[in-house]
């Protein structure tokens, strides 16, 4: 026997061991994550002709591919290497290497496993499909993706091409047009995978199998394929009927907004009975084509600044973060039990506190519906999903929250309430980091009264918390670094986006909101229809229109809302008289079932014709409705509105210039990604044309609209928001 031979390199490192199994181990230096960069990229070519040769010499049996991170395989796209793209044909070149070196391993003379611990996506997967076995951990994080259509792309390195072949064209559509990732069960089932292996002994189960295979005790994977699925993928008119039915579905998901999706579905469909080499040459020409896209632009940079959030405070702050290995909720309302529930399915022993017995019971009840959904939605299973639950007490005892680390205290929105509840709450711990989930109160106000006033941040979370991405961290002046980083800490540690705001009212993403909310009351009493306001901006990507949203969030929150902005801002929040006129009219939004729209059995069945009545008759008496706005001006209206508060915003430094806006917006309020943010598409709208509207809207509408001296000095200047960053 031969004695195990190693090599590395920046990235890779390669070994034979005793049984003559070649072990190649992709490990990113100074990263928790592998990509593949070009450089990473030139490396493994690089090492091919090396195992090539040794191949070629019979000093290897088979090739085991793998991660040197620990429960973490292969992160998506290396975003700075796709941005850095500037051309479809460098895009179409850019793959075309990819599915090169790609297609080397498919060719290597030995049989090729890939050993899947932890996340597998977008060009990690497709790397695995180039092996001729794939084996998965068990372990909770392993899954196997192919996110590209979510950042406007495809897949460009073979995967719209391996993919089919593998696991038939209905899965491989479902896979490549959601996005989603796959866990080790149904990638089992679908052929994904070949051996789903303990996580606990993953190298000798890997080591096992890989034997297996060299003493040719595996069998090759063979799908079996029902009779229905044969006839949908194996015929020319059930062929038609089933890409017919994803273009359907693209339509309905993603509307008109993101080319990707039909794109994809188009390379798939004509790749059917090509060659292989005219496939991967129709992959790379569409890879081309998609990267260059303005939608994919936008989506790409969304990406890369969620991923720069998480880094947003230095090393040596960070350092500082207390692991939070147990918290408190205060409040067991609406937030309270949603932010439990957080905790538990991330594994964080939690106690939520309330002072009512039949509010801490519906907050319980509340996290266990979200843990079972979750389950029924297969984030995890039943079994993990009562485990989970049992994570979370109830109590109405302060005593329970002692020793705990943090404690997020989401009670009324009183400050007298809240000061109070601080107070308890720190002399209950003993020190915990004291976070308060207020919408719109000054947090430093609330660490008056408390011993220890640096040890009070703000950890903004929105409604629903288990669907919106968003925590705003928020940093009081007398907040300590160290309460910062562990808040910082524990909003990463859930699997959220953290976005640094200052203690300003309404942080940000409830400040900017007030004047597109006021917006649209002001165009309904003027007589534009309700589902004209919605259509406007449903029209322009936002996930609901305004008068919808405020059905959501409740017309008292609202109003409450509104008035704390007015008196932090004066006259350019003073709202309409639209949300005081509901609540005259005894509605309060979707939770009482009466607001702009009718809601019935939780279902919304259209925008509300007494509502309009309530508004548009008074306006203009015996003629039903008034004049109305072009869905241009009502978009304008809405949308410039927001832009010049986030201009008054930047100015007060509320945060670290326009990309954290850009960013908060699309996250906080699903501002739609593949218009890069409210102020990337500002600069796209033309700062200058933005600037002129709201003069003149200034002078026929109302002061509000005044633009805000930064925007002003920017139209001057010729200046866009990119150029503030
Ligand atoms: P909620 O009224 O649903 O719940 C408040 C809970 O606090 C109730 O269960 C109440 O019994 C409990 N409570 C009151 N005083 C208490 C005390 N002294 N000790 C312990 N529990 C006490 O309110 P909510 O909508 O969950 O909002 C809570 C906080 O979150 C508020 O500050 C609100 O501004 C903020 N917030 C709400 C939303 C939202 O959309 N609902 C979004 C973001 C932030």
């Amino acid at each position: 026997m031969n004695a195990p031979t190693s090599e590395s390199t920046a990235g890779l490192g390669f070994e034979v061991d005793r049984d003559h199994v070649g072990w190649l181990t992709f490990d990113r230096p100074d990263s928790s994550v592998n990509v593949f960069t070009p450089h990473l990229m030139r490396e493994l070519d690089a090492l091919l002709s090396q195992l090539e040769s040794r191949i070629a010499n019979g000093q290897m049996l088979a090739l085991v591919i793998r991660s040197g991170k620990e429960g973490a395989f292969f992160a998506g796209a290396d975003v700075e290497a796709i941005e850095a793209l500037s051309t479809a044909a460098q895009a179409r070149d850019a793959s075309a290497e990819g599915q090169r070196i790609f297609r080397r391993i498919e060719r290597l003379r030995i049989a090729t496993i890939a050993a899947v611990d932890g996340a597998c996506m977008g060009g990690g997967t497709e790397l695995i499909l180039h092996c001729d076995y794939r084996v998965a951990s068990d372990r909770n994080s392993t899954s196997i993706g192919l996110p590209e259509v979510r950042l406007g792309i495809l897949p460009g390195f073979g995967g719209t091409v391996k993919l089919p072949a593998l696991v038939g064209m209905q899965n491989a559509l479902e896979i490549i047009l959601s996005g989603k990732p796959v866990r080790p069960a149904r990638a089992s089932r679908i052929g994904l995978v070949d051996r789903v292996v303990p996580a606990s002994r993953f190298k000798a189960a890997v080591g096992e199998f890989a034997a297996d295979v060299v003493g040719n005790r595996v069998e090759r994977p063979t799908r079996t394929i029902g009779f229905g699925q044969r006839l949908l993928e194996g015929t020319g008119p059930g062929r038609r009927i089933m890409f017919g039915a994803a273009r359907k579905q693209a339509a309905t998901e993603v509307g008109s907004f993101y080319p990707a999706p039909f794109k994809a579905i188009d390379v798939l469909a004509d790749a059917v009975g090509m060659k292989a080499d005219e496939a991967y040459a129709l992959e790379a020409r569409a890879l081309g084509e998609l990267a260059v896209t303005p939608e994919s632009r936008n989506l790409v940079r969304v990406f890369r600044l969620s991923q720069a959030a998480r880094k947003a405070l230095p090393a040596n702050v960070m350092k500082r973060k207390r692991p939070v290995e147990r918290m408190g909720v205060v409040g067991a309302g609406v937030m309270g039990g949603a932010i439990a529930e957080l905790a538990a399915a991330h594994d964080i022993p939690v106690v939520l506190k309330d002072i009512d017995q039949d509010a801490l019971d519906s907050g319980l009840r509340h996290a266990g519906d979200l843990l079972r959904k979750a389950a029924a939605a297969r984030v995890f299973g039943e079994e993990e999903a009562s485990l989970k639950f049992a994570l979370i007490t109830g109590t109405l005892d302060y005593g329970d929250i002692e020793g705990v680390d943090l404690v997020v205290e989401a009670v009324v929105e009183r400050m007298a309430v809240k000061q109070q509840v601080l107070r308890e709450v720190e002399s209950a711990t003993g020190g915990a980091v004291l976070a308060t989930n207020t919408s719109a109160l000054s947090v430093d106000e609330m660490a008056n009264g408390v011993e220890d006033p640096g040890s009070v941040l703000g950890l903004h979370f929105f409604n629903p918390v288990h669907k919106m991405p968003l925590v705003e961290v928020v940093s009081g002046p007398r907040t300590r670094p160290d309460a910062l980083a562990t808040g910082f800490g524990l909003v990463l540690a859930l699997g959220k986006t953290p976005v640094l705001v200052t203690d300003r009212p309404g942080f940000l993403v409830n400040r900017l909101l007030t004047p597109y909310l006021n917006e649209a009351g002001f165009l309904l009493e003027e007589g534009n229809r309700i589902e004209d306001i919605d259509g406007a901006l449903g029209g322009f990507g936002m996930p609901m229109g305004p008068l919808r949203l405020l059905d959501e969030i409740g017309f008292d929150i609202a109003r409450h809302a509104s008035r704390e902005m007015v008196a932090a801002f004066g006259d350019r929040m003073r709202p309409s008289g639209v949300i005081d006129r509901m609540i005259e009219d005894a509605r309060l939004g979707k939770k009482n079932g009466l607001g702009f729209y009718r809601y019935q059995d939780g279902g919304n069945r259209g925008p509300d014709p007494t509502v309009q009545v309530l508004f548009a008759v008074e306006r203009v008496p015996g003629q039903g409705t008034a004049a109305t706005s072009t869905p241009e001006e009502i978009l304008r209206r809405c949308l410039y509105s927001m832009v010049n508060e986030a201009a008054y915003a930047l100015e007060e430094q509320v945060v670290e210039g326009p990309d954290p806006v850009d960013l908060a917006m699309v996250m906080g309020t699903g501002f739609p990604p593949f218009r890069g943010g409210l102020l990337r598409w500002a600069d796209s709208e033309g700062i200058q044309k933005i600037h002129d509207a709201l003069s003149d809207y200034g002078g026929r509408l109302g002061s509000r609209f005044a633009p805000a001296p930064v925007l002003v000095r920017m139209a001057e200047q010729n200046r866009t928001f990119t150029d503030l960053n």
